[in-house]
């Protein structure tokens, strides 16, 4: 990396690629794969255990060793594709839980001042799929995250409806992590977000839009019964899939070889042989459309690279 910074050629970080949407034409530049491995186990008492995990190990590895060795707090990011060193970058969440809440710190290469540098929690600009790397794209490179996990068989309490309806339990009981993690994968297979090559629905970035953030005025506006989550600053987020289907955008609906998932309407999935172009095309369509309906903008979750939505 740094060869290529001294020599201004541009460079492409990837760790699973699972949230980059490339332009058909390539990327004019040098790509690294991170792949760095390495879990250090740093302190682990009754008060729980501190974790320095490298950048290159897979997501769900970890997950699943946190629920192995009963490190809780990330069970319900269970099945989310990609490396650890991405998960700070739009700071993955999933099921009530986000990595804001157990990540310690975060150990950089700053590709600008030359140099190493370790961001606590605090200072990693963590908010609803963001992050101080999300908002300065190409600035650091992270090399290992800590987590600070509480230990124990029984994870938080479970406050997020469709997770408790599929436990089978009432919102804000506890149950072991181990349940919480089958099930987060359950219902991860049954929206097609676990990727089977032969099942074109999950074929995809995941969610295409994040769930639009909304000041108190644009809320009032919403139709009563659109789904809405207060937030502590006094902000709603509503739920994209939900303003997509009112839209009148259907699950199943395509544009060429890019098709929206028969089971998700966020997922933007390619059919097969889809070009970049063709899925660009269907996210404008979708966007476009329920700006029309509601004058919200949906925003694309994915990193663009050499294309725009
Ligand atoms: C089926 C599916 C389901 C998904 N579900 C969820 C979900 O529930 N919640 C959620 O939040 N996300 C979800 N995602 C999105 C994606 O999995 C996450 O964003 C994941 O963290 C991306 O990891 P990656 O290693 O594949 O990153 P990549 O796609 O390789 O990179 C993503 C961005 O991070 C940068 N980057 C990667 N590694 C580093 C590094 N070490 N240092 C600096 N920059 C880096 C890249 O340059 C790029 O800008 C889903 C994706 C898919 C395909």
């Amino acid at each position: 990396m740094r060869a290529a910074d001294e020599s201004g050629t541009p460079l492409l970080l990837v760790g699973g690629g699972s949230n980059l949407v490339v332009s058909d034409e390539g990327f004019p530049g040098t790509v690294v794969h991170i792949a760095t491995s390495g879990i250090r186990l740093n302190a682990d008492a009754c008060s729980g255990a501190t974790v320095t995990v490298a950048a290159g190990e897979g997501w769900d590895d970890l997950v699943a060793h946190a629920v192995d060795q009963g490190w809780l707090g990330v069970e319900a990011l269970s099945g989310i594709p990609g490396s650890v060193g991405a998960t700070p970058i739009q700071n993955v969440g999933a099921y009530g839980q986000e990595v804001a809440d157990t990540v310690a710190c975060v150990r950089c290469w700053d590709r600008v001042g030359r140099a190493y540098r370790t961001f606590s929690v605090a200072e990693c600009g963590f908010g609803y799929r963001t992050s101080r790397f999300k908002e300065d794209p190409g600035h650091f490179v992270v090399l290992e995250v800590t987590f600070q996990f509480r230990m124990g068989d029984l994870a938080e309490p479970v406050e997020y409806g469709e997770l408790a309806r599929s436990l089978g339990v009432p919102l804000g009981q506890r149950v072991p992590a181990r349940a919480v993690r089958e099930s987060v994968l359950a219902l991860r297979r049954r929206k097609g977000m676990v990727l089977d090559g032969s099942d074109h629905d999950t074929w995809s970035a995941g969610s295409f839009f994040t769930n639009p953030v909304l000041d108190a005025g644009q809320a009032a506006d919403l139709p009563e019964d659109a789904p809405r989550w207060e937030l502590p600053d006094g902000s709603v987020k509503t739920s994209a899939a939900w303003l997509i289907e009112q839209a009148g955008i259907a699950k199943g609906h395509r544009s060429g070889a890019a098709r929206i998932s028969s089971k998700h309407p966020l997922a933007l999935t390619n059919s097969g042989g889809a070009t970049t172009a063709d899925l660009l095309c269907l996210a404008r369509e979708v966007r476009d459309r329920v700006g029309e309906r509601f004058g919200i903008e949906l925003v694309n979750e994915p990193v663009t690279v050499g294309c725009r939505l």
